[in-house]
């Protein structure tokens, strides 16, 4: 499959980081976890992204987002990726909380949010293969983006009211 032609934007490119290995996007990136709570406020799920096979880690599950934009902040970048990806309105949602994982040339911001109208994701670009909502339960067992299923223990410890 080839890469279909996205508009280059400001943020996107590869840098090459002091931790040895490259990331995606020059001023960092971000991604948004959006998380469903039951009626006593606590998570059930989250919605993930299955990304194309041409993508970096092609096949894999995360959360939707990319490379921020200079001047860009990670809530905002990964609130419009969320839009570009998967139809997520951010007047659906609230924002929580950020969890930043910092190396040495780059960064990677989680943005946490809150659905608080129903959200129904779906592919709106070419990055993805599926987009849904995945009982927290049944996230470990997917095939997970290596860097999120890296990150997330302590973000499902951080979903807790
Ligand atoms: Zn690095």
């Amino acid at each position: 499959m080839q890469p279909p032609t996205r508009p280059r934007q400001p943020g996107d490119g590869w840098v090459e980081c002091g931790c040895g290995l490259r990331h995606w996007g020059l001023y960092g990136a971000a991604g948004l976890l959006l998380v469903r709570r039951d009626d006593d406020g606590g998570a059930t799920a989250v919605v993930l992204q299955h990304r194309v096979e041409w993508s970096h880690h092609g096949g894999t599950w995360g959360v939707p987002g990319g490379a921020r934009m200079p001047g860009e902040n990670a809530a905002d970048a990964a609130l419009r990726e969320a839009a570009e990806e998967a139809g997520i309105d951010r007047a659906s949602v609230r924002l929580r909380s950020e969890s930043v994982l910092a190396h040495p040339d780059w960064s990677y911001t989680t943005v946490i949010a809150d659905e608080v109208v129903p959200v129904d994701p779906a592919v709106t670009d070419a990055e993805s293969l599926e987009l849904r909502w995945v009982s927290l339960d049944d996230v470990a067992a997917l095939p997970l983006l290596p860097a999120f299923g890296d990150a997330w223990p302590a973000l499902r410890r951080q979903l807790d009211p």
